[in-house]
């Protein structure tokens, strides 16, 4: 234990028990070694040893035992204090009985080792928080404007306004999103990814919050508020994590609440009863104390929170955000994975492929109506379109334009009444549609209601969309489904190279959603479905699903607003290794569980008044022996490989 690492409170605590332990030895060598005690006269020794293992069991725990009493006194006295204090106090007490070995060196030993336990539970779990912490040390102190004679100065980053421009040096975090404006840089984005592959930056580029600026000095033009920011998010989604407890954390609070009365109850039935079956008094009081001592539940009621809390840091270090340890226990029972196509296993950046004008309309006019029609669209399709136009968008030109989820968009353009958009939205106008024998999403056009052509987009698959699908076979999902707005054709090509068991096209958002309550039906009642998405026309979706996941980077903020789980880097491939973390996490739930209970209930058999064979020294390593081989258990689900 590194002394440095502890916080001033424990340092104390440490001193504390190591005075007392000293003491404490002290005591054992005069006893046992040199003999003092035996040497005083009759009854006097014994006496003797009392007064003075009294010394180290108070200085070690005082404490717990005003907790015991801070509890009596508000009527809720069931917890480890009350367990312990009866334990050691008993120990102590056993000098009244005449004929009884003296237990005083084991009562102030059981508190000593007890509070060491103690000691290192808390550091177990300031060090989780800390490097929990020390990951998402990603909030910027500062934002640099320039003031009116052009100096720069230091501000709080929540006092910048949307549309400033920031100057972001060499080695600083950037402080709020925005894109650049001058200059080019590379980014170190491993604080939000966990990758640390450098991300070019030019201008026209966005600049995202958190990331370390390394090479060149840029100015940004802020898009977001701070609040807003991707920062401001993550934090404030690492920060609520804990409180969505999972089903197997919140039965261990319960479990301990009914556990520790009636371990009390039975120790005490061991104490009274035992001696009208030929038991000595004193051997009876002896088994319910070493029984108390042993039942004691604090390796389950810190192990699993710890356990699950190292999960979701572990899953933030490679940029996967789990926003409770409620979804870490439903990943970890993933059968069904639903993939939404556009944004999610495709990189949603279209290249125009072709553009099939109608005879009576030039290719550049039909570009450009398109271009004016899509000019306030958010969706992937339309950023491409504009793109690939040439010209400027002139917004004056533009009026009543309306956006139809999963079927395209209308617009008045230069006072003419422009259509772009799929099948769906052709027929509902009644507009007569020309096939495409080029693969690819089609955008129909059609202006005034007349036909003019179609642009063929493509997308492209993510880099990792194959090794995402294959990974998350190996990591136990039983079912691949795509669903997809897109053409019949498009999401065959797609499936096809993916490898991805089933697909369904050419749905509207709402057919979505219908869509996944009906796998969900197909699931078993073990299993659980996860819908992945970017939230462009699937928030419901997201929400519909037994876990929700988003993309991050670039899905919108209703989709990281409604999902459970976030991808900062949008990579899907995460989703198998994120399952892989939730496997390794209530595997190590599991195991403390059965591992505390198991040694507790053997010791306990073994503590009964007709068998006798534990001793309190048994029953100290039955409790903190345990909890703290549970805690160093625990903090295994921190490191990823
Ligand atoms: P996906 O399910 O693949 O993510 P969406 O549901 O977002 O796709 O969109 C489905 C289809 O609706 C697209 O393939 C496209 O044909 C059409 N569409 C949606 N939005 C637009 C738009 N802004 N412009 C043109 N077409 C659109
Ligand atoms: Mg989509």
């Amino acid at each position: 234990m590194n002394t440095h690492a502890l916080t001033k409170k424990q340092r104390k605590t440490l001193k504390r028990i190591l005075v007392a332990l000293a003491i404490f030895f002290v005591l054992e060598l005069l006893a046992n070694v040199a003999h003092v005690f035996d040497a005083l006269p009759a009854g006097w020794g014994l006496w003797a040893q009392f007064a003075l293992f009294l010394v180290p069991y108070l200085l070690a725990g005082y404490d717990v035992l005003a907790k015991a009493w801070h509890g009596i006194v508000h009527r809720q006295p069931f917890d480890e204090n009350l367990l312990m204090a009866i334990a050691t106090l008993g120990a102590f007490a056993l000098v009244f009985f005449p004929e009884a070995e003296p237990h005083m060196a084991e009562g102030a030993a059981v508190m000593l080792f007890y509070q060491v336990g103690e000691l290192f539970e808390s550091y177990a779990t300031n060090k989780t928080r800390k490097s929990i912490a020390a990951m998402m040390d990603i909030a910027p102190d500062f934002a640099n404007v320039e003031d009116d004679e052009g100096n720069l100065v230091q501000v709080d980053p929540a006092t910048v306004a949307v549309g400033d421009v920031i100057v972001v040096k060499p080695g600083e975090r950037v402080p709020l999103d925005g894109e650049v404006v001058e200059g080019k840089s590379q980014l170190d984005t491993s604080a939000l990814t966990g990758e640390s592959v450098p991300s070019v930056v030019e201008p026209g580029v966005a600049a995202i919050s958190g990331c370390i600026n390394m090479t060149g000095v840029i100015r940004v033009k802020v898009k977001a508020p701070y609040a807003q920011s991707t920062v401001s998010r993550i934090l404030e989604l690492v920060e609520n994590a804990s409180e969505k407890k999972a089903r197997t954390e919140r039965f261990i609070t319960r479990f301990a609440r009914y556990y520790t009365p009636i371990v009390v109850g039975l120790a005490v039935l061991i104490a009274v009863a035992s001696p009208f079956f030929g038991e000595t008094l004193t051997a009876s009081v002896q088994s319910a104390l070493i029984f108390l001592v042993v039942s004691c539940p604090c390796a389950l009621v810190i192990s699993v929170p710890l356990s699950f809390f190292g999960g979701i840091g572990a899953a933030s270090r490679i940029g996967v955000l789990v926003k409770g340890s409620s979804y870490m226990e439903t990943l970890d029972r993933v059968e069904t994975v639903v993939f939404d196509k556009t944004g999610t296993l495709t990189s949603g950046t279209f290249s125009v492929v072709a553009v099939h004008n109608e005879d009576h309309i030039d290719p550049d006019l039909l570009l450009s109506y398109a271009a004016h029609a899509e000019a306030y669209s958010d969706h992937p399709i339309a950023l491409s379109v504009r793109e690939s136009y040439e010209g400027v968008i002139d917004q004056t030109q533009i009026e009543n334009v309306e956006e139809r989820s999963g079927r395209g968009v209308s617009a008045l353009v230069r006072t003419h009444k422009v259509l772009v958009g799929n099948d769906k939205l052709m027929n509902e106008a009644h507009i007569d549609v020309k096939n495409c024998e080029l693969v690819g999403t089609i955008l129909h056009v059609a202006i005034d209601g007349v036909y003019a052509g179609h642009i063929v987009i493509a997308d492209m698959l993510k880099p990792d969309a194959k090794e995402a699908v294959a990974s998350l076979r190996a990591a136990g999902a039983k079912r691949i489904v795509m669903l997809t707005g897109d053409r019949e054709e498009v999401a065959e090509a797609v499936a096809g190279e993916l490898g991805i068991d089933d697909y369904r096209a050419q749905l509207l958002p709402a057919d979505k959603v219908a869509e996944v309550e009906r796998l969900l039906g197909e699931t078993t009642d073990a299993g659980k479905l996860a819908f992945v998405g970017d939230g462009i026309n699937d928030a419901p979706v997201l929400m519909r699903a037994d876990i929700g996941i988003a993309m991050g980077a670039m899905g919108s903020d209703a989709a990281i607003e409604a999902a459970d789980v976030v991808l900062m880097d949008d990579k899907p491939s995460k989703i198998a290794k994120a399952m892989k973390i939730s496997h390794k996490t209530m595997g190590i739930v599991w195991q403390n569980i059965v591992f505390a209970i198991g040694v507790k209930i053997a010791i306990m058999i073994l503590a009964l008044p007709f068998i006798g064979i534990a001793t309190m020294w048994l029953a100290v390593f039955g409790d903190v022996g345990v909890a703290i081989i549970a805690i160093l258990n625990a903090m295994r689900a921190l490191t990823v490989k």
